[in-house]
């Protein structure tokens, strides 16, 4: 049992007007992740915004990373697919996600008006260290810095806010490439996206947080 620890009440606030619709937004499930709001791993809640109570951690609000052995199939397809784009990479870890429900939902909700999700890759920039969800197999908690795309996008998924232009991807994993911290281990995550651009689109972008959802984690190497 987790318990529910302190808790500030103007933080609260501020995340729950994040949540709510903006005139002319679609939220298909409102539902805020809140796991900022503590340093202490074992404490976070969030919040429902249909009555505004506070509920405990569940597996609708956390994410779940499955550390894929290179023998699974998944792997094979997504390691396959990313070393014939950059085959000098080294890759180090793929991990199957398990995204929080509200995300899964709000995804599968969009699929009834575009319902084949093409697969694109979304590298990102990390300021912690990415190796220790591989020792940990997949069990480290996210780090706090709102910088982090790893951690950010492995607690809630891709979301507009936190770009100027949409949630931008690539079909083509070298384009990705470019957007990866040059670290010793770099950050690429596979997204499925639903996207009324043409197939042959390069970078298709959307502007719903509903219409991309990761679906694995990528960690590499590339000199
Ligand atoms: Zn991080």
């Amino acid at each position: 049992m987790v318990k529910i620890g302190y808790f500030h009440k103007k933080k609260l606030k501020k995340l729950w007007s994040f949540g709510r619709t903006k005139p002319g937004k679609t939220h298909v499930n409102q539902q805020v992740n809140t796991f900022d709001l503590f340093n202490d791993d074992t404490q976070s809640i969030t919040v429902n915004n249909d009555n505004n109570t506070l509920i405990q951690p569940t597996s609708r609000n956390v994410t779940k990373l499955n550390l894929l052995s290179p023998s699974d199939a998944d792997y094979q397809t997504i390691n396959t697919k990313f070393m014939s784009h950059i085959p000098a990479a080294t890759v180090r870890a793929i991990f199957y996600l398990e995204m929080p429900e509200y995300i899964v939902e709000r995804h599968e909700l969009m699929k009834k008006t575009i319902p084949v999700p093409r697969q694109t890759f979304h590298g990102t920039k990390h300021y912690c260290d990415p190796n220790r969800y591989i020792t940990s197999k997949g069990e480290a908690k996210p780090c706090d810095n709102v910088n982090c795309g790893l951690c950010g996008i492995i607690k809630a998924g891709n979301r507009i806010d936190m770009s100027s232009s949409g949630i931008w991807s690539a079909l083509h994993a070298t384009t990705s490439l470019a957007y990866t911290l040059p670290t010793p281990m770099r950050v690429m995550f596979v997204l499925d996206i639903l996207s009324d651009l043409p197939d042959n689109t390069l970078t298709p972008y959307v502007t719903q947080d509903a219409a991309a959802i990761p679906r694995f984690l990528i960690l590499f190497q590339y000199a």
